[in-house]
């Protein structure tokens, strides 16, 4: 296996030559009106060698270590540039097809989301179940072969312009409610999905509601044991704290440029320290991440807290130094400030990180949970 030094070595001259074909850094999910070049420059990435950095060769991966895809998140950061098309296909089905895939469906999906020739949504949130996904109330009811799906999704980033979605729903009504659902594979284009997109308040519309009305879903999608779909979940959204994780070497960036924004305003001696506290905290946060190994841990909610409430204050902040009149004149900086509040809601807000911080990693007294 390629020493560490040297893949990072080659990764550097590798980004220097091809980032002006990359769509700007979007972060884990791709907005809809960049999802053209996305496929392009992750269709690049499989051609050279990038894709997949620590999936196995059998796979279509790289078959190296999750240290080297540390150092290609890394690289990417510093180059301004996504590591993966998005998150939902290249770290959240990915890994759930390896972990729980049939031999046909790691064949299918696996090569397949490398080359971005799937494009994949997560089906998650219901408006009756976030932070409470046990609670999700679609249903999926076994009819011979198929699957006949009914309800409703929400917050879906990227649906109407995903190919396929990682979908939960409730195939045991009567069983204790996570005992009785069920993980699929759903193509998006089956009759009876409807994808309708959602404002926000940025102005964009990154995501969509999704009404299934008696969708006919192949059992062969099933993925994992029937009625076993919340340990693929948790297994799921592990796996998307840990990568939220990696956002950290992004923010150090941006606590660069806002640091150099600094230089040229009179700051006052609070805005310098509140500015040298986040600056801090961002170093701290980056060698927690690379501690974390390839196992997903209670860590990865530290971190997934850590950054993303520093994320909100490092946006507010830039506001104060920006000045009101900013907020008009600049509309990235607005754009900063309006869209720093959901990633303390993506992947699991901030209060709910809490709650298994406390539980899990302090050993304090459980939470009161919503019944079962
Ligand atoms: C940028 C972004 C992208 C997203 N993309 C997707 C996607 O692609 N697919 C998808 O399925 N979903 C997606 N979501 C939805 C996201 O997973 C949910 O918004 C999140 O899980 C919270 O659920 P909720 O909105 O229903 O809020 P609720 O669960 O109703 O929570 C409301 C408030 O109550 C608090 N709360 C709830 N339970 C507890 C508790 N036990 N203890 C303490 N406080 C609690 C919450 O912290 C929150 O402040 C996305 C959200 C955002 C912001």
């Amino acid at each position: 296996m390629i020493p560490v030094e040297e893949f990072q070595e080659r990764a550097t001259s590798w980004l220097a030559e091809h980032r002006h074909l990359a769509p700007r850094d979007y972060g884990a999910i791709c907005p809809p009106e960049l999802i053209e070049p996305a496929v392009r420059w992750q269709q690049l990435l499989y051609q050279h060698g990038y894709a997949g950095i620590h999936w196995p060769t059998e796979f279509g991966g790289q078959g190296l270590s999750p240290a080297h895809n540390a150092v290609w998140q890394l690289e990417c950061a510093k180059a301004g540039v996504p590591a993966v098309l998005n998150m939902v296909g290249l770290v959240l089905t990915g890994g759930a097809v390896q972990m729980f895939g049939t031999p046909e469906q790691k064949q299918r999906h696996l090569h397949a989301t490398l080359r971005a020739e799937q494009v994949w949504c997560q089906l998650f949130s219901e408006p009756g179940a976030g932070s409470d996904l046990g609670g999700l109330s679609t249903k999926a009811e076994r009819d011979g072969d198929r699957f006949i799906v009914n309800g409703q999704k929400v917050w879906c980033s990227g649906g109407r312009i995903s190919d396929w979605g990682i979908l939960m729903a409730r195939t045991n009504p009567d069983a204790a409610k996570h005992d009785g659902i069920s993980f699929f594979l759903c193509p998006m284009d089956l009759p009876g999905i409807e994808v309708r997109p959602l404002r926000q308040m940025t102005g964009g519309s990154e995501f969509d509601e999704v009404f299934f009305t008696d969708v006919e879903l192949p059992a062969e999608h099933l993925l994992g044991p029937l009625h076993g779909g919340w340990n693929v979940a948790m297994s799921v959204l592990t796996n998307e704290r840990g990568h939220i994780g990696t956002a950290v070497i992004g923010l150090e960036r941006r606590l660069e440029q806002m640091a150099a924004m600094a230089e040229g305003t009179e700051l006052s001696p609070t805005g310098i320290q509140d500015l040298t506290t986040l600056y801090g905290k961002g170093l701290a946060y980056r060698a927690m991440a690379s501690r974390q190994g390839p196992s997903a841990s209670t860590a990865a909610s530290l971190l997934k807290l850590g950054i993303t409430e520093m994320m909100f204050a490092a946006a507010v902040l830039r506001t104060e130094i920006a000045g009101a009149d900013a907020m008009l004149a600049d509309s990235a900086a607005a754009q900063g400030l309006l869209s720093a509040p959901g990633g303390r809601i993506a992947g699991g807000t901030s209060q709910v990180q809490r709650n298994i911080i406390g539980e899990r990693l302090l050993g304090l007294p459980r939470e009161p949970r919503p019944s079962s």
